[in-house]
Order: C-alpha cells, then structure tokens, then sequence
C-alpha cells in the first residue's frame, strides 16, 4: 500500500500490507515471547521503558518529521507529541514497581491480591495522533508484563514501525513488540477473533469500537475503548472572555479538528455572544495555516480528500466565518465558524475537520442541559470567573475528561477516557494499569 503526504499528495513510502496469515504470525511471536518477558523482573522492565524513552528522547527529531510529513500536522505539534511519547515511557517505567496488590483482612488466614498480566493484547490506533495513542497504550501494556500486537491505521502506519525499531534497540526482547500493518477490515479483525489475544486496546471511532465490542464478545475479550466525542466549549459571560476566545480556536482547530477532544460545539451565555463572537472570529483569523514542516504553522491539512469531503458536508449556507487555506495540492481546508442549534447535524455529529459550532444559551441549567445532549462524552471546558459555579457544572456534565478556564484534555498522569458512546476504560496515569492486567486473589491458610 501507498502511504501519501496529506500537504503535498506525493507518495512517501511503499509497504506491503498483511493478510490474516501475517497477523497470526504475529500473534504467536507475541504468544512466545509473552513467558520471558513477564518473568523480567521489576527492575529491569522498568530499566528497558526507561531506555526506550531515552532512545524516543535521542531521536525525536526524526519521529517528529515522520508523524508530520505522515499526518500532516504542524512540526511543531509533532515535535510536542513526541516530547509526550517520551515522558509516557518514563511515567510506565516508574510504574512498574508501584502498581502492586493488597492484603485483606479475612478469616482464617491471610488474603493477598496481584496484579496479573493478560498476556497478548491487541492495540488498535486511529490516524489522528499515531505515535502518541501507540504510547498511551504500548506503557501501560508492557509495565504490566504483557506482550503485544499493534496495528496502526492504513494512513498512518510509519512512525509506529520506527518506535518498533526503538524498542528493539532499547533491548526489548523480540517479540514483545509487534507491529502489523494492514487493514482494519482484516488485520484489526483478526486480532479480535483470535483466540490468543487477550484484550483489544481501541481507539477510533465510535461506529468501528462497537464492531470491535460485539467480535471481542464470542472469546470474552477484554476491551477497551476510547471513541469519538462532540465536547463543549462553554463559556459564561463572567467568564475572562478575551482568554476564553483567544483559547477557543485551538480547542477545536489544533490538529485540523481531527482530534477527539475537539471542543466543537462552543456555548456562549447569550448575553455576552455579540462580544464573544467579534472576539472568537479575530482569534480565528490568527489561526497559521500551511505548510505543517514551517516551524509558525498552527495547522495543516486534512488527513485526505475523503475526508475533506465528508468536512465539506458539514457546511451549508453562510458561515459565521471562513479563513485562508493553500490552494493547489493537498487536502486543505480553513477554520470555519457556523452558527448553529444544538440540533443541527454539524452540532450531533463528529465533523473531525476545522468546523465549529456557534451555539447560544441562556443561562446555566441550558448550557448544562445542551453540554449534555449528545451521545458522546469525552471532553469538554468551562470558562468562568465564578469558582463555585465552575465545580458545579464540571459535576453536572456527563464527560470524562474536563479543563476549567484551559483547553487540555491530556496530561500523562492523569486519566483520560469517555462516558457514553465515547467509550469506556482509561487511559494514561496510574489508572490505565488496570486495563492491562487482572486481578487475583489468593487466601493462605493459618
Ligand atoms: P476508525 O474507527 O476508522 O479506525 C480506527 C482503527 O480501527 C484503524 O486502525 C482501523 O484500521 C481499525 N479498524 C477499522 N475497521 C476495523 C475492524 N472491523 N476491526 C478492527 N479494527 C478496525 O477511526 P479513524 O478514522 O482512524 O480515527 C478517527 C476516530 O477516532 C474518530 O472518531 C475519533 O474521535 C476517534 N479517536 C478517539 C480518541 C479517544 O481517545 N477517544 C482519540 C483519537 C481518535
């Protein structure tokens, strides 16, 4: 298969692609390796992790220039997601020897809990931020001792091969980490049926997870799943509304808006709407658009021209505001700002391109109220200066992951998942152990 530059549409690697034979092969690589490699001990594990950061650290500049000639997303952003990668190593490296058991008082005896491995899991990415998901999962899989499989998207399959090559280096033994290249449709469904895979780690959108949850139920596979979402951006009139609308554009533009914490609905208390939206428009206009290998570009392109034309769906009629884009090669397309309801389909559906929604409220029980009404839940912001109001409403919204008067969602030491259709399990922190390892229980008579 092809893989092609999204800024230039010229074709930057050749791969083959595996079939189902492949896949399985990889699966008992991973499946042979897995009793070597629990058995490492703490020390060592963590040792490995650490040097694997080390070795992101030495090369980051090469990661860098291949998620973004790969993705299309500013140098800068890659140069940001690969300073991520490391400090997840480093985090996981760290985590190995504190992610530990309890002992419960019973009767009898004494009662003592470990922390298990699965054995081989299977790690699905989406296209958006390849490296960076591949690490959110690839950490907490091998702190735990499990080895696994790892399927990256058709689109975005070169710098997951390259941290592969890294891990090795590292001195992770072969055949813990495993990287298949292939379609979803056929390497990613493999690995849910197969019955020697354990667990499947997905992200990616809502419509694929499900499939993933209803194969993963004829082995009793664990899953986790982290989905689509549609947050808000709400923001009161007591809110600093020049930092509010200074910050709004990132929140939904950053990575051309295909990123799943993407703030695409913005909420505006009405009685400051007028003000914010001359603002909101101003700080659009500054968004740098173009060329993603110029150290100033604040965004790139689309992934492809399909789905710049599934973005291109999303608007119809006069919008609120369009900006610059290159014109020529590549898949292009400029922020844009439309009003909407909280009905309109731009306002349900995940657009995962620069489109954002304008939407009115008025008052604190509507913006609630709206926040909520979407089957996702994933992310979202509140923006105001009143403290106790902004506790209240990050308590009343149905999202996992929120940012009072910020935009970030992702931090590598805290947990970062959905509620609703936007999944389940999380991500990062300490908290992302538990999806790769099980809990036994084991009583000792006295
Ligand atoms: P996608 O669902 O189309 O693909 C995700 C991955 O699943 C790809 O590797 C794909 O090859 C694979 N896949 C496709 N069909 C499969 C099948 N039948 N069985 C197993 N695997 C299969 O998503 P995408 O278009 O690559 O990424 C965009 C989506 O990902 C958006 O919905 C976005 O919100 C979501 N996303 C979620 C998060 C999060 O953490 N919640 C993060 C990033 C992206």
């Amino acid at each position: 298969m092809q893989v092609v530059n999204p800024a230039t549409e010229e074709p930057i690697a050749e791969l083959e692609q595996a079939g189902v034979e492949e896949t399985d092969a990889a699966v008992a690589r991973a499946k042979a390796a897995f009793p070597a490699w629990r058995a490492v001990t703490p020390s060592d594990r963590a040792r490995l992790l650490r040097r694997l950061a080390t070795l992101v650290e030495e090369n980051g500049e090469e990661l860098a220039q291949i998620e973004t000639r790969n993705v299309g997303k500013p140098i800068s952003d890659s140069r940001g997601e690969v300073g991520m990668v490391a400090d997840v190593f480093h985090f996981y490296a760290g985590a190995v020897d504190k992610h530990h058991g309890e002992t419960i008082p019973v009767a009898g005896g004494v009662d003592m809990t470990f922390r298990e491995p699965l054995g081989v899991v299977g790690l699905i990415v989406p296209w958006n931020f390849p490296l960076n998901i591949s690490s959110w999962k690839l950490g907490p899989a091998l702190a735990c001792g499990n080895t696994v499989v790892l399927k990256p998207a058709e689109l975005t399959p070169l710098s997951a091969m390259r941290l592969a090559e890294l891990a090795l280096e590292a001195g992770i033994p072969e055949g813990v980490v495993n990287v298949v290249v292939g379609k979803g449709s056929i390497v990613g469904q493999r690995f849910v049926e197969h019955p020697d895979v354990a667990k499947i780690g997905f992200t990616g959108s809502t419509e694929v997870g499900r499939m993933v949850m209803e194969g993963a139920a004829a082995t009793i596979k664990r899953v986790t799943l982290e989905l689509g979402g549609k947050s808000a951006n709400v923001i009161f009139a007591d809110a600093d509304l020049e930092a509010a609308a200074a910050a709004a554009p990132y929140a939904v533009f950053g990575n051309a808006g295909q990123d799943c914490c993407a703030r695409s609905r913005i909420l505006v208390e009405r009685s400051a709407y007028d003000r914010f939206l001359d603002l909101l428009v101003e700080a659009t206009r500054d968004v740098k658009v173009g060329d993603p290998e110029d150290d100033s570009t604040e965004m790139g392109p689309l992934i492809s021209a399909e789905q710049r034309e599934k973005v291109e769906s999303f608007v119809d009629g006069e919008p609120l505001f369009r900006g610059d884009a290159p014109d020529g090669k590549g898949f292009w397309f400029p922020c844009t700002l439309v009003e909407a309801s909280n009905d309109d389909r731009v306002a349900r559906d995940e657009v995962f391109g620069p489109v954002a929604a304008v939407i009115p409220f008025a008052d604190e029980g509507e913006a609630i109220r709206l926040a909520n009404d979407t089957p996702y839940g994933l992310s979202g912001s509140i923006w105001t200066e009143n403290g106790a109001r902004a506790l209240r409403v990050a308590r009343a919204i149905d999202t996992g992951v929120l940012s009072i008067n910020a935009n970030s969602s992702v931090r590598v030491q805290t947990p970062f998942g959905g509620f609703k259709q936007s999944g389940f399990g999380r991500e990062l922190g300490m908290h992302a152990l538990a999806g790769y390892s099980e809990i036994k229980n084991v009583f000792v008579a006295t």
